[in-house]
């Protein structure tokens, strides 16, 4: 029996994962339930899944949280701190990083400090810092194992490989294009947030949603992908498989290439990390070969799509630029969600706050708050 702490709780992957464990009540307990602002949700799956603990980030709704949650002996949390350190509970055995962005660097960086394993959705946090991120994973012990469908697709792929010395020479990290493939620039121009909010495959948060519009989110996956696997960003080819049934594949230096396939459902990775290593049983609808007589590829358009190239950059100077970039992106959709900037200006914003802010080759966790924290302002007053 596994007892999970879910970091993002109320999110679209937090909500799957609670799925996920409700078929699973045999491998599965929820020791710790998080949310950041979603009170009402937090408590509807407190109540049902009976955790030690929750935590609610805005400390405006605890006295909210805790009195609907006094009479089932639930202890009650709130604030940014309580999150960071709920991690560290001895009765934890894994952690499940589902909040969005730069918000789950810090819980993450103490569950692994404290040599919990964690199951990370959260790619913001290998991105902004996967050097360090990795450091503590190996000095403590502590596994990082991939949520995001691509890289538990290549993880998937890589069981009984790495026990061999088997590396991979080329990655191919599948993208669905998302809604606006195919557009040119001019198309580009005019795209509407509600336009960008309809996923073609897959079913997931607003900031993903977006990224995966603007390619953003192949940019982060490629970083993520680099740190997972321990690769140079130069062995990562993105293919464009508007399908999203092959969800990414590895090549080994034999030439055999091993991809994982299914239908897009974000349950599968998720319960392949908490499960991890044994598979569990599940009553997920099966992939058939008859409903997808084509799987096609295609090149991502670069010229249209600027952000892959912004972060093929970002990781080429490495240091604190990854850092830089992720917290401009962040500015930039969030902008984009509240119409204050175009779909195609947030790759120059992103692009601007990069040329502006103090590099660092080596950070410290303190350079990476600090450089975070003024790219965000810097992003901020481009607006
Ligand atoms: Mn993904």
């Amino acid at each position: 029996m596994k007892r999970v702490a879910i970091l993002g709780s109320t999110g679209s992957i937090g909500t799957q994962a609670l799925e996920v464990i409700s078929q699973n009540p045999q491998h599965f307990t929820v020791e710790v339930l998080t949310a950041h602002n979603n009170a009402d949700l937090l408590i509807e799956q407190a109540i049902q899944f009976q955790p030690n603990t929750v935590i609610i980030s805005n400390k405006e709704k605890y006295l909210y949280v805790q009195q609907s949650l006094d009479k089932y002996m639930i202890k009650v949390f709130a604030g940014e701190e309580a999150l960071a350190q709920v991690v560290e509970m001895d009765s934890i055995d894994i952690v499940l990083g589902a909040l969005v962005g730069y918000s789950g660097l810090i819980p993450i960086i103490n569950a692994l400090k404290h040599g919990k394993p964690v199951a990370l959705a959260n790619k913001e946090v290998l991105v902004v810092a996967g050097q360090l991120v990795n450091k503590l994973s190996h000095q403590h012990n502590a596994a990082i194992l991939p949520v995001d469908s691509e890289h538990s697709a290549i993880f998937q792929c890589m069981a009984g490989e790495f026990e061999y010395g088997n590396s991979i020479e080329k990655l191919f990290l599948t993208a669905s294009g998302g809604p606006f493939r195919g557009y040119t620039q001019i198309q580009l121009q005019s795209v509407t947030k509600q336009q960008a909010l309809k996923h073609p495959n897959w079913d997931m948060g607003a900031k993903v949603t977006i990224d995966s519009a603007s390619l953003m989110n192949k940019g982060l996956e490629m970083i993520e992908a680099k740190w997972l696997f321990g690769l140079d960003a130069k062995q990562i080819e993105i293919i464009v498989h508007p399908q999203s049934i092959i969800h990414s594949a590895v090549q080994f230096f034999d030439g055999s290439i091993k991809a994982q396939m299914g239908l897009p459902d974000m349950k599968l990775p998720i319960q392949y990390a908490l499960s991890y290593p044994q598979r569990v049983p599940s009553t997920f609808p099966r992939f058939s070969f008859w409903d997808y007589p084509q799987l096609t590829f295609e090149k991502p358009v670069i010229e249209n799509f600027r952000n892959l190239h912004i972060a093929y950059e970002a990781i080429a100077k490495s240091g604190n630029m990854p850092c830089i970039m992720n917290a401009a992106n962040e500015v930039a959709v969030q902008a984009f969600l509240h119409d204050k900037i175009s779909f195609l200006s947030m790759s120059g914003l992103i692009e601007k706050t990069m040329q502006h802010i103090s590099y660092i080759a080596q950070p410290s966790l303190d350079d990476y708050i600090h450089t975070h924290n003024e790219s965000i302002a810097y992003a901020q007053s481009l607006l």
